[in-house]
């Protein structure tokens, strides 16, 4: 799990109680900070979106993964791609 903070790691670190439920909680082996890996509020569906990263990683340019997402009725620019792809990839 990619640490948010900094280009590190986290390890899982017990779970976190909130009102809403439990949140697992990670430790960042890099910088030692806490995060969760709550999925942040966007209006792309999160299907789509690892859809998405799992092209580009698997060697489609970002046009191409755009395009692949045009068909699915997903409208997103290339920018995003790479920007889903450097924050989930
Ligand atoms: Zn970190």
């Amino acid at each position: 799990m990619k640490c948010p903070h900094c280009t590190g790691r986290g390890v899982k670190r017990g779970l976190r109680r909130t009102n809403l439920g439990k949140k697992q909680l990670y430790l960042c082996t890099k910088c030692g900070r806490k995060f969760t890996t709550d999925w942040p509020k966007m209006r792309f569906h999160r299907s789509d979106v690892m859809h998405a990263v799992r092209l580009y990683k698997s060697g489609s340019s970002s046009s191409k993964v755009k395009r692949q997402l045009e068909s699915r009725g997903v409208k997103v620019s290339r920018w995003t791609i790479i920007k889903w792809v450097r924050r989930f990839g």
